[in-house]
Formats: structure tokens, C-alpha cells, sequence
């Protein structure tokens, strides 16, 4: 199978075919086969990299961008900037705002845009995710691939951080799984509902020491954008 299918090879050193020449009897794999086959790996183990059917076509083109147009901007920009952030340590984003803004959408529309250019891209909706990464009776080899995954993949979608507290091990799998990225410089995008400055607080307004450092990386490895419309936050003014 090709790696590319319909658009040809996405670091324009071969056809399209996966295969380049190095001279007339010599062939090796491009660096689109090998990513190829790396999200190949993904999918079994995410089922089409984890990406929930309702997103799977989200597109940015797809987005309404007068809804939100700095954060569409924003949207656009980072996956024009993407591979140029590569190397830096703040080089994901994190998108905060209310449901019902879009901004699962434009996640998910910049992580399909990225994944159509080789990245190998792994989604995951925080709760299921963290529940995917459970010990389960007969072994947990492929939770534990699971994670090492989600540690090293060349991008991570986390959508609804937050949403669920979780338990102190949920928290800790969390962590985890920033931090390795944090370490490798690898790019992180994030959504949730929750204020940053509210997230690390429990219902009482103490700090929560684990979310605080899980916030922390955060603000280290993201940049954060506003997904609440700037008129609606006006309007509230
Ligand atoms: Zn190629």
C-alpha cells in the first residue's frame, strides 16, 4: 500500500509511492512510509489514532472563523508554525473555554489538518483515555504501550482536561505523560473547559498539589488561547 494515497509525498522527496530512488537498481523508504507506518501502529492500538467519530472530519476550513476569529487565527497560524516550533519547549497550545465555542473543533480540525501532512498524531478524550490506560485483568501490556505511546508520540491531543478531577492515580498517568512530552519537547495540544487558575483548586479553593504541577507543565509547554469569543466576553462586561 502506498503511504500516500491522494496527495503524493508530503516532504516532496518521492512519487508518492513511499519508495526513493537512489539510483537506477537501489530503492529506500521515504520518511512518509516510515510515518505511515508508525500512525499505523497508532491506529490498532487507538483505533484511528483515538480520534472520536463526530471529529474525524473536522476540518479548520470546516470552522465558522467569524465565530472565533482570533482563536481560528491562532488555529491556522500554529499549524503553519508547526514544524518550526518543533524544537522549542513551548510549542503545543491549549485552548480554554466554555462549551459550545468550538474549540474541540478547531483541536481537532488543526490535529486531522497535521495528521494529512505525516504527523503522527495520537487523540484522546482525557476520561476515556485515562481509562484506556488501566490495568486490566490479563496483563496490562497494551495499557502500558498505551502510555509509552501517548509519552512519545510526535503529537498528543488531550480533549476536556479537567472535565473529571479523576483519582490521585488518573492524576499521577496525567503527569506522567505531560512531563515525558515536556522532557522530549514534543508538542502537546490541549482543551478544556476549566480556567487554568481554577483548575489546580478543589471545591473548597485549596491548591491540589498534583493538578498544580500538571498545570504548571502546562503553562511551560503551551501556549494558551481563549476560546470564548471576544464579543461574548464583552457582552458579559
Ligand atoms: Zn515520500
Amino acid at each position: 500500500m502506498a503511504a500516500s494515497t491522494t496527495k503524493g509525498c508530503p516532504y516532496e522527496r518521492c512519487d508518492g509511492s513511499g519508495w526513493v530512488y537512489v539510483d537506477s537498481n537501489t530503492v529506500r523508504e521515504c520518511q512518509c512510509k516510515k510515518d505511515w507506518r508508525k500512525r499505523t501502529r497508532i491506529e490498532k492500538l487507538f483505533s484511528v489514532s483515538g480520534i472520536p467519530k463526530r471529529y474525524r472530519d473536522r476540518t479548520l476550513k470546516g470552522f465558522n472563523g467569524e465565530r472565533q476569529p482570533a482563536a481560528y487565527k491562532s488555529a491556522l497560524r500554529y499549524v503553519e508554525r508547526y514544524r518550526e516550533l518543533a524544537g522549542e519547549n513551548k510549542n503545543g497550545l491549549c485552548l480554554v473555554g466554555p462549551t459550545g465555542t468550538g474549540k474541540s473543533h478547531l483541536a481537532f480540525g488543526i490535529v486531522n489538518e497535521l495528521i494529512k501532512q505525516s504527523v503522527a498524531a495520537v487523540v484522546g478524550v482525557v476520561p476515556d483515555l485515562l481509562d484506556s490506560l488501566r490495568p486490566k485483568e490479563g496483563g496490562n501490556a497494551a495499557a502500558e504501550e498505551r502510555l509509552e505511546i501517548l509519552k512519545t508520540a510526535d503529537l498528543v491531543l488531550l480533549d476536556d482536561l479537567g472535565a473529571e478531577r479523576g483519582s490521585d492515580w488518573a492524576v499521577e498517568r496525567l503527569y506522567l505523560i505531560l512531563n515525558a512530552r515536556y522532557v522530549e519537547q514534543l508538542p502537546t495540544i490541549i482543551t478544556t473547559n476549566v480556567p487554568l487558575e481554577n483548575m489546580e483548586l478543589d471545591e473548597y479553593g485549596n491548591t491540589m498539589l498534583a493538578w498544580e504541577r500538571i498545570v504548571s507543565r502546562i503553562k511551560e509547554m503551551c501556549y494558551v488561547l481563549a476560546v470564548d469569543g471576544e464579543d461574548y466576553r464583552r457582552g458579559m462586561r
